[in-house]
C-alpha cells in the first residue's frame, strides 16, 4: 500500500520502502536500553523522511508514550491525523514569535518554552483559550543553541512560569535540555551538561516546579549513557534503525535495523565505446567499451550531488558507483559490460543484508551523516509501507 492507501502493482520509477516491523522492533530495542524511562519517538521532518504519521502510529503500537516534533505545525498534524490515543503526549520545541500557541493548547500539545517572550505568548494564548497550557522549560546546559541560559535567566523564567502556574494559565510538565556531543562517548561536555542539568532541575524543583518528566537523552545518549536517561528518552535516528554515528557502532550492534530501502528501476541500459564522457561536465569518461545504466533519481529526489563519482548502488548483485555527476533527476552507473534489462532494480541503500549499501555508505560517499541522507529523500519518491499490521 502506498501513502494514499491505494494498491498499485505498476512498477515505480523509484520507491522508498518503509518497513514498519523494523521500526516497531527498533522501538522495543530502545525501550530495552532505557527500561526505567518513557520513550519519545521523534518524528520531526516527516519522520526523518520516513513518513511521520505511519511511523508515529507504529512507534506508539510498540510502546512509545510520547511523540516529538520540531515545529508546532508538525505536532498539530500528528494530533489531527495520526489517530493515536489522546493519552499519547505530543511535544514540539521550535517556536517563533506569533506561533500557533492557542491551537497547540487546544490540541493538548506539550510546548517547549526557552525564554521570556515564549512564556508571555503562551500565557496570553492560555488566557484566551480558557485553559492551561502544558509547558516544558528548556535549559541550555551547554549546547549553545535553543534553551534558557543558567543563572539569572533561568531564575527569571522559572519564577515567571510559577506565577503563570499559580494563575492557572500553565502547567509546567517538564524540564529538559539537549546534549551537544552525545555521539562522542567520553567527551567531557556530556558529564558537564548532565551535572548542570541536575543543578538547573534541582533549582526549579526547590522553587516549587513539579515536572512530570525530566529529559536530556537523544539516540546516542539512549544507546550508550544510562546516566542520561532520567524519566524520558527522545529517540530519533535510532528509531529508523540508523546508528547515530559509525564510531559508536553499526545498527546491528544495538539491535537496530534500518527501516528505509531506497530503490529505482533502471531506465536504460546501453553500450558505449571507450572514451565516452558521462553526465554534465564529463567528469567520468569510460575507460573502455562498456555498458551504462541510467538510474532515474537525482538531487531533486534527495540524492546528494556531493556523491557524484562516489555513491554506491547495488545492481544485479554488484556494487556500482555513480559515474560522473548526479543530475537533478538521474544519474548513471558504469555496468562494466553487464546487460541487465531496463526495469532491473537498482538499490541505493537499505538494511544491507541483501548486499546493498546502507544510508551510512551514502553518508560517507557524500561527506555527511546518515541523518541527512534519509531526511532529504524528496516528496517525488513514493513511500511504500510494508509490514503495516502488527
Ligand atoms: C532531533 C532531536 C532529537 C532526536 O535526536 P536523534 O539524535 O535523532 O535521536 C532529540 N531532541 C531534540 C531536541 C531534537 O531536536
Amino acid at each position: 500500500m502506498n501513502e494514499t492507501g491505494s494498491v498499485s502493482t505498476a512498477p515505480l520509477r523509484a520507491r522508498a520502502e518503509i518497513d514498519l516491523a523494523a521500526l516497531r522492533a527498533n522501538v522495543r530495542a530502545l525501550r530495552g536500553r532505557a527500561p526505567g524511562a518513557q520513550l519519545m519517538a521523534v518524528v520531526k521532518s516527516d519522520g526523518y523522511g520516513h513518513g511521520a504519521i505511519p511511523c508515529a502510529r507504529a512507534a506508539v503500537e510498540a510502546g512509545a508514550t510520547w511523540l516529538g516534533t520540531a515545529t508546532p505545525e508538525e505536532a498539530l498534524a500528528l494530533r489531527e491525523r495520526a489517530g493515536v490515543p489522546a493519552e499519547v503526549r505530543i511535544m514540539c520545541w521550535l517556536w517563533t514569535p506569533g506561533g500557533p500557541w492557542r491551537q497547540a493548547i487546544e490540541a493538548d500539545l506539550d510546548v517547549s518554552v526557552s525564554g521570556m517572550w515564549a512564556l508571555a505568548e503562551v500565557r496570553e494564548a492560555a488566557r484566551l483559550a480558557g485553559r492551561a497550557a502544558r509547558i516544558q522549560l528548556k535549559a541550555d546546559t551547554g549546547l549553545g543553541r535553543n534553551g534558557c541560559q543558567p543563572g539569572d535567566d533561568w531564575a527569571e523564567l522559572v519564577g515567571e512560569a510559577l506565577r503563570a502556574e499559580a494563575e492557572g494559565l500553565v502547567r509546567v510538565t517538564g524540564l529538559w535540555s539537549h546534549l551537544a556531543c552525545a555521539d562522542e562517548p567520553g567527551h567531557p561536555s556530556v558529564d558537564a551538561q548532565v551535572a548542570l542539568f541536575r543543578e538547573m532541575v534541582a533549582y526549579a524543583e526547590q522553587r516549587g516546579v513539579r515536572p512530570e518528566v525530566r529529559h536530556i537523552a537523544n539516540s546516542p545518549a539512549t544507546l550508550t549513557m544510562p546516566e542520561t536517561h532520567f524519566d524520558l528518552v527522545r529517540t530519533g535516528i535510532a528509531l529508523y534503525g540508523i546508528s547515530p554515528s559509525p564510531e559508536l557502532g553499526a545498527p546491528a550492534d544495538f539491535g537496530l535495523r534500518p527501516v528505509m530501502t531506497l530503490s529505482a528501476s533502471i531506465a536504460l541500459v546501453k553500450h558505449v565505446p571507450g572514451g565516452h564522457g558521462v553526465s554534465y561536465g564529463h567528469h567520468y569518461v569510460t575507460p573502455g567499451a562498456t555498458t551504462l545504466g541510467l538510474v532515474p533519481v537525482g538531487y531533486a529526489d534527495g540524492i546528494p550531488r556531493h556523491a557524484s563519482g562516489t555513491g554506491p548502488v547495488l545492481v544485479g548483485g554488484k556494487w556500482r558507483t555513480v559515474a560522473g555527476r548526479v543530475a537533478m533527476d538521474q544519474f548513471v552507473v558504469d555496468l562494466g559490460g553487464d546487460e541487465p534489462e531496463a526495469g532491473t532494480e537498482a538499490v541505493l541503500f537499505g538494511p544491507g543484508d541483501r548486499g546493498e549499501p546502507t544510508a551510512e555508505d551514502w553518508a560517507k560517499a557524500a561527506g555527511t551523516i546518515a541523518y541527512e541522507i534519509v531526511t532529504r529523500i524528496g516528496t517525488r519518491v513514493p513511500r511504500v509501507y510494508v509490514n503495516v499490521a502488527t
